[in-house]
This record gives C-alpha cells, sequence and structure tokens, in this order.
C-alpha cells in the first residue's frame, strides 16, 4: 500500500541525473520551465563512478568523473533548477495531459512534461556465488572498489571499452590482472585492445566462460570453463569485476511507454518524443549505440526544446 506524504504539481520534471538529465536542466531553467529534477539513487550517474574524463570538449587537460557531474549541477543550480534527492518508483501516463510519477513511493509530483533520463546500470552474470559475495570481493566498479586490491591478483570479465578501462586502471594497482574473454576477441576499440595487450600483468583468457565464483566469506577464485575444449579450470584471485555492459534504467516506464526488447526507450525519429505525448526520453535510457556523456548531453538538450515548444503548443508556457 502506498502511505502518501505529499503531492505537487509543476511543469516540467526531470528523472536522472547525469549528463542528459543536467543539461536538460540548464536549458529548461533557462527557457523559464522551472524545472524539478530527481537525482534517482545515483545522483551523478555513471560518470561518478569512473576516474578521468578526457574525451568531453571544454576540458582540454580532463576532468575527474565526479568533477564533471558537480560541474554539470552547479550549472543547471545557476539558473535556478530545483535539484531534489529521490528515487522515482511509480509512473502513471495514461492521462496525456497530466503525468504522474511517484519519487520514494510517498511523494506525488504531477508534470505535463516528463523528461526521462535515467540511464543504465551495471550488467551481472547472474551467478547465484556473484550475487552471495556481492561486496565481498566481487563488483561491478574496479574504480571504485580497486583499492581494497592493492599487489593483489583479480580478475575481470568481459572484452569491451569498459573492461579494457578497469583492466588497465587494476593492473596500476594490483600484481596481476586476468581478464575473462569469452570468445576469441575482444569487442573494445583497437586504442583499448592495444593497451591490455602490451600490459605485462595482464593475462587474457580467452574463450573462457565463469562457471562459479569461489569462497564462503571472500573471494579465493574462480571456476571457469573454455568453451571450445569444454575443459573447466580455476584461477586463484581475491578480486572478481565484472564488466559485461549494462542495462537501461526503464522498468518503471514498461506500461505506458514503448522500448525495445533490451529495454531502451524508442523515440520519434530526430526527436526525443516517446508514444506518450508531453513524455520525453533522453540518454543512455533510449541510446544503445553511442553511450558517451556528450552524446547524452546532447540529448538532454534535445529533450528540453521539445519540451518547451509541447508546453508552448498546449498553451501551458
Ligand atoms: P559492451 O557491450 O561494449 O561490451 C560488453 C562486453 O562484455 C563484451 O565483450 C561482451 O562479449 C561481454 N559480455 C556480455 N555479456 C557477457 C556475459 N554474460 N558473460 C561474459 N561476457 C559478457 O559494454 P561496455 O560497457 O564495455 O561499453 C559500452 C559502450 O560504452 C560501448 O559503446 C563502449 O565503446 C563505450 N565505452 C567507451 C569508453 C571510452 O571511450 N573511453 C569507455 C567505456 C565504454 P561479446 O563481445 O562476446 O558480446
Amino acid at each position: 500500500m502506498l502511505l502518501l506524504m505529499s503531492s505537487e504539481k509543476v511543469s516540467c520534471l526531470i528523472i536522472g541525473s547525469g549528463p542528459a538529465g543536467y543539461t536538460a536542466a540548464i536549458y529548461a531553467s533557462r527557457a523559464g520551465l522551472s524545472p524539478v529534477l530527481y537525482t534517482g539513487g545515483q545522483p551523478g550517474g555513471q560518470l561518478t563512478i569512473t576516474t578521468e574524463v578526457e574525451n568531453y570538449p571544454g576540458y582540454p587537460e580532463g576532468v575527474q568523473g565526479p568533477q564533471m557531474m558537480i560541474d554539470f549541477e552547479n550549472q543547471a543550480r545557476r539558473f535556478g533548477a530545483d535539484i531534489r534527492y529521490g528515487l522515482a518508483t511509480k509512473v502513471d501516463f495514461s492521462d496525456p495531459t497530466l503525468h504522474k510519477v511517484w519519487i520514494d513511493d510517498n511523494t506525488l509530483i504531477e508534470s505535463p512534461s516528463v523528461i526521462i533520463a535515467t540511464g543504465a546500470s551495471a550488467k551481472w552474470l547472474g551467478l547465484e556465488s556473484e550475487q552471495r559475495l556481492n561486496g565481498y570481493g566481487v563488483s561491478a566498479c574496479a574504480v571504485c572498489d580497486g583499492f581494497f586490491f592493492r599487489n593483489q591478483v583479480v580478475a575481470i570479465v568481459g572484452g569491451g571499452d569498459t573492461a579494457c578501462e578497469e583492466a588497465s586502471y587494476l593492473s596500476k594497482l594490483c600484481k596481476k590482472v586476468y581478464m575473462i574473454v569469452r570468445r576469441e576477441e575482444l569487442r573494445a576499440s583497437q586504442v583499448m585492445q592495444n593497451r591490455v595487450k602490451s600490459t605485462p600483468n595482464i593475462e587474457i583468457l580467452w574463450n573462457s566462460e565463469t562457471e562459479e565464483i569461489l569462497g564462503e566469506q571472500g573471494v579465493t577464485g574462480a571456476k571457469l570453463k573454455n568453451v571450445k575444449t569444454g575443459e573447466s579450470y580455476s584461477i586463484d584471485v581475491t578480486g572478481f569485476f565484472v564488466a559485461i555492459g549494462h542495462q537501461p534504467n526503464t522498468e518503471i516506464f514498461k506500461d505506458f511507454i514503448n522500448m525495445d526488447n533490451a529495454g531502451y526507450i524508442q523515440t520519434i525519429k530526430g526527436s526525443t518524443k516517446t508514444n506518450v505525448e508531453g513524455v520525453f526520453a533522453c540518454g543512455d535510457a533510449q541510446d544503445n549505440i553511442y553511450r558517451q556523456a556528450i552524446t547524452a548531453a546532447g540529448s538532454g538538450c534535445m529533450a528540453a526544446l521539445d519540451a518547451e515548444r509541447y508546453l508552448t503548443e498546449k498553451g501551458l508556457h
């Protein structure tokens, strides 16, 4: 049962606080929409668990991910965006004129325009041992937890840019890093592949899948299987990192918003409009191709402009 503690009507509600959400907030505030932004469970989003960002234009020397998100937030606040902590837990988009969003199950926000910028979260392998040892040696964020494994031997699963970047990060802290790759090639960009392959203390275990992460109180190793030969083998590690991609944080919208099979929101080509009037989507929640801070920020700008035009057309702005 929902225990409603408060309700409020706003003209533009933004859900999410990564580059997409904050950029939408900057544009919506400057357009006079008085946006209210709820940060979600991880204020600042995925960039807060990154180290150096080198490819965001405007930072010629690079910037730390968490600092970049503080900069975004401060810029949005400067124009009057109302930024609040809270997680959107339920929505009702059945009335096209006034959308309902519940925050933390107890606050109802009603708004004619909603910008979804909820991003994506790390995927897991789905093993029982992975769940049981999560936080006890199993992690999906090398940058957050690598420090605990200084001078130890660790493993990381995945062959994409994230896995390569994190393996490279871990190689500087740890004695040795095993990369567990399920195929015979990496998915990562050439520059990242070269970096990993030329790092002496990174060993790539090709064609390998994880059967079990070993350990009772903490990780002691992993049981792997070579998918080509069918042979099982074990490695001794004290840390086990998972970097196999992300899934969009769109579950709460699924009864109302059109999505693809993976849960990415479908927007109308050339816009951020969804199938529901007045609801717009931007950032990684609707992008499974580019997934960059700069593209998320660009689509956040588009969403705010689309929301402003929508409210103007409806005579609400
Ligand atoms: P990706 O989807 O690119 O890669 C996921 C990797 O995990 C693949 O190697 C995949 O294998 C593997 N994988 C997936 N599921 C499993 C599983 N169940 N078991 C074992 N392995 C699995 O995700 P990333 O997070 O690496 O990157 C996402 C996007 O972000 C990409 O576009 C990437 O380029 C970008 N990015 C860019 C960076 C940069 O420019 N500095 C840094 C980090 C990310 P398979 O290849 O066999 O499918």
